[in-house]
């Protein structure tokens, strides 16, 4: 049996498609035909030349496939999603439960191409899951689209939210109203908070009341007033921030009420330095924690809020053109004029 890949070489480059065999699969491992892959920004930003990856690679990470072989005792045929990265499961880290990482993570859609594992990443008409991968079966009533973002946008907002501790009634400021923002958004207005969104560019953030936004803002001038109205002046109990701008950092601390939670997620790559008084975060009692990648138990949730919610929020109006695997070139293209909108690309047709 053969796969057909789009093959990443460098940015500035044309994908080349190459056929390659599938191995037979180990202990603990299983094959995915892949129905659709989502084009993340991260991927994006990959072909872009703003991130380097290890290449050749194959890209796509936001996958939904079917099971087609399992020695990981997954039925044939199922719909599934998967984490983003298998762990070993008995490294330190794994140890002191942060798989997510892993000494020995292998990232979908982030490894360099090799014999042993030619079949990576999503944008493929198949890959081969690791031994060590979560695989979670997607509920009938998702479409393919959707159901594609629950293993990197809902999986990790789902693991920002957690660690945030946000509580019903809490006011929470999410900065960035890409995908990602307009996801924790409708997660966080779901049980009970008040939801106020940032961002300067977003193409998302007029919707992003269709998400449970309670306010939008477009400069730090109106969302400072929006966050002091709604808590008297006392700052907002959650900052979420997940622009990727080191604006975005600066203000989250700025905004957090004493005793309040800023978790950072956005800034996956370098964006210089923010400025941070040291005495301000002992007197305030502020707790700042990063999140990257996410662990087994956040992909679940973000499956399980997208089956409870995907008709309360217009998940479906986030999913932009569709495109065949031979025209990856077209799709990265698209993806780049399609602010807010995932792009994806469905291999098997
Ligand atoms: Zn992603
Ligand atoms: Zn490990």
């Amino acid at each position: 049996m053969t796969a057909l890949a789009a093959i990443f070489h460098q940015a500035g480059s044309p994908f080349t498609f190459e056929t390659v065999p599938v191995r037979e699969l180990q202990e603990g491992e299983t094959l995915v035909e892949v129905i659709c892959c989502s084009l993340c920004r991260s991927d994006l930003h990959t072909q872009q030349g703003l991130r380097n990856e290890p290449s050749p690679t194959i890209l796509g990470h936001e996958i939904l496939g079917r099971v087609i072989e399992s020695r990981a005792g997954m039925a044939v045929g199922t719909r599934v999603t998967w984490g983003i990265a298998a762990s070993c499961g008995e490294c330190y880290f794994c140890l002191k439960g942060i798989p997510q990482k892993c000494g020995e993570l292998f990232k979908y859609g982030h490894m360099r191409v090799s014999d042993e594992e030619p079949l990576s990443g999503g944008l493929a008409t198949h890959i081969l899951l690791r031994k060590g991968t979560t695989i979670l079966a997607v509920p009938d009533a998702l479409s393919d689209e959707v159901g594609s973002l629950a293993n990197c946008a809902m999986a990790t907002a789902s693991a920002v939210i957690r660690a945030s501790g946000a509580a019903p009634g809490d006011v929470a400021v999410v900065m960035g109203a890409g995908i990602l923002g307009v996801t924790a958004c409708a997660m966080l207005h779901s049980r009970g908070c008040q939801v106020f969104i940032f961002d300067r560019v977003s193409a998302s953030l007029p919707r992003a009341s269709a998400f449970g936004a309670a306010a939008i803002a477009d400069n730090e001038e109106s969302l400072r007033s929006i966050a002091a109205e709604a808590t008297s002046d006392r700052g907002a109990d959650v900052c979420l921030e997940l622009s990727g701008q080191l604006e975005g950092v600066g203000m989250a601390l700025k905004l957090a009420r004493t005793g309040g939670s800023v978790v950072l997620a956005g800034t996956t790559t370098p964006v210089g330095e923010v400025a941070v008084a040291p005495e301000q975060i002992v007197r305030r009692l502020l707790k700042i924690v990063g999140v990257h990648n996410y662990a087994p138990a956040d992909l679940a949730d973000g499956l399980e809020f997208l089956r409870g919610h995907h008709r309360a929020y217009p998940f479906q109006d986030l999913i932009g053109p569709i495109f065949p695997l031979t025209q990856v070139d077209a799709a990265f293209s698209a993806a780049g004029q399609s602010a807010g909108k995932r792009v994806m690309v469905r291999p098997n047709g």
